[in-house]
């Protein structure tokens, strides 16, 4: 017989819930709210991510106790927003987990499919839209903790509703978050309107950096720069998501360089472009319209090969279209 989340969850007593790492508003809000559905089922819940929840989150409820070493045994893991299994991180890989069931919730088209159960819609706008989805389906009703968890995530994701992908559903899924009362305005202005003074310190770092070479707009971050900022983040502070505001540019990428010696690359197109397949060749994944991935090497060897293949990946675009 084919199994269910809903048998899955049923059966299980201690469920491990991840989201990727570096986690955005959608990893942090589907993976909370579903921990808290999950306890108004009587389950035992552990929420873990490899990186700490960004300070931005920790207004949501339930961000304080997500951890990045969870202690087993469980008995069924749920993962939030993550394409492949090494977008869970450390969590994963230092946790002995293989043998235990998972659920797989995530609107990534490039999803791998790496769950005992997959639930996946590239056409939602959010994971949180898809954890809306089976909340219902389980017959879960939404308090204002589990609503405001998930509207966080909707609201990140489509960037307050203006993204191409939001759509009559995604809208009404919105209405019922509010309705159990989430409140739209406060998310919404804790997601866009306020941010830590590093990352705005980082951004004027990280702006000398900018080159336009043909469609393409490219930025830098360095460790240094982090440390002169006081950025003890991750990620790019949303820079990418700046950068293509360009007029000039269709495609926008970041080069984080980490400690480790690590380049993140966070990629953001115009609705047009399709910067995914790029991602996914260099062994990440995404969104047509923001996607990434992590690779090894110098900053400059790294940008030259990237640049070059989302060159060609444009020309590629633009001559079929
Ligand atoms: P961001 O630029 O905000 O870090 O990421 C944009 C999108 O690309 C997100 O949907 C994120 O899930 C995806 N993404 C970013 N980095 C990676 C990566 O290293 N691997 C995968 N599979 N996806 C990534
Ligand atoms: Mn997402």
């Amino acid at each position: 017989m084919e199994t269910t989340p809903e048998v899955l969850i049923n059966k299980a007593q201690r469920i491990l819930l991840i989201c990727h790492t570096n986690p955005d508003g959608d990893a942090v809000g589907s993976l909370l709210g579903m921990g808290w559905a999950m306890r108004e089922l009587g389950k035992q819940c552990v929420l873990a991510c490899s990186d700490p929840v960004p300070p931005i989150y920790h207004y949501l409820p339930g961000s304080e106790m997500v951890t990045s070493q969870p202690q087993g045994p469980f008995d069924l893991i749920i993962t939030l927003d993550c394409s492949d299994l090494r977008r869970l991180g450390s969590v994963y890989e230092s946790s002995h987990l293989s043998g235990v069931p998972i659920i797989n919730i995530d609107h990534h088209i490039t999803n791998a499919n790496f769950g005992t159960v997959n639930l996946v819609d590239a056409k939602a706008t959010s994971t949180a839209e898809v954890v809306l989805g089976l909340l219902r389906h389980l017959g879960i009703s939404l308090n204002q903790t589990i609503a405001t968890c998930l509207l966080n995530g909707i609201v990140t994701d489509t960037r307050g509703f203006s993204t191409p992908n939001t759509t009559r559903k995604s809208m009404e899924a919105a209405i019922a978050l509010m309705d159990a009362g989430a409140p739209l305005a406060k998310i919404t202005d804790q997601v866009f309107n306020r941010r830590p003074l590093a990352d705005i310190r980082l951004w004027a770092e990280a702006l000398h950096t900018v080159r336009l070479e043909g469609p393409i707009i490219w930025a830098e971050i360095t460790p240094a720069m982090r440390l002169e900022c006081g950025f003890t983040e991750e990620g790019d502070a949303g820079l990418a998501n700046f950068l293509i505001t360009a007029n000039e540019a269709e495609i926008a990428v970041v080069f984080s360089q980490q400690t480790d010696g690590r380049i993140e690359v966070g990629m953001r197109s115009v609705p047009s472009v399709d910067v995914s397949t790029v991602a996914l060749d260099f062994g990440g994944g995404g969104h047509p319209q923001a996607a990434g991935f992590s690779i090894n090497g110098s900053l400059g060897e790294v940008r030259e090969q990237v640049i070059a293949a989302l060159k060609q990946a444009w020309l590629e675009q633009n001559s079929s279209s």
